[in-house]
């Protein structure tokens, strides 16, 4: 229900602002609408869910980032030995991404992830699906 309620209030245009600490985001709302979608997350009752869940947003924020991240590196032209570990790290990020999507729900979790890759884009001008530079998402 909490999920529901976020990923409603982002959906109104409500962003979540990882500054000045990633672990504990706080959420912005530009509009009355999304203030209002956002609002019974403050509530006394739902508090303590809501803040649980930014939790698991801020972990799912990282993995993206790491993920983003190895998705840049075939450009850098590394050895083959760091592309090696590249893939174990890899299948665990993708595993903490599965793992983590599940505790979001898939409706928050895309809400999340197009936010995250939105601040990706914005902030290193790369693409986050392949690593390019400066073009819009395919
Ligand atoms: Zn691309």
């Amino acid at each position: 229900m909490v999920a529901a309620q976020l990923a409603e209030a982002l959906h109104r245009g409500a962003r979540l602002v990882f500054m000045p600490d990633p672990e504990h985001p706080t959420i912005r709302c530009p509009s009355m609408d999304a203030r209002r979608a956002a609002a019974p997350l403050a509530h006394p009752d739902v508090k303590p869910a809501a803040q649980a869940l930014l939790r698991h947003v801020s972990a799912y924020r990282r993995t993206l980032l790491a993920l983003f991240q190895l998705a840049a590196w075939p450009d850098s032209r590394r050895a083959l030995t760091a592309l090696r570990d590249d893939q174990a790290t890899a299948h665990r990020l993708i595993d903490d991404e599965t793992r983590l999507v599940d505790e979001l729900g898939p409706t928050l979790a895309d809400a999340v992830r197009a936010q995250i890759a939105d601040d990706y884009r914005d902030t290193t001008r790369l693409c986050p699906l392949c690593g390019g530079a400066d073009h819009d998402a395919e």
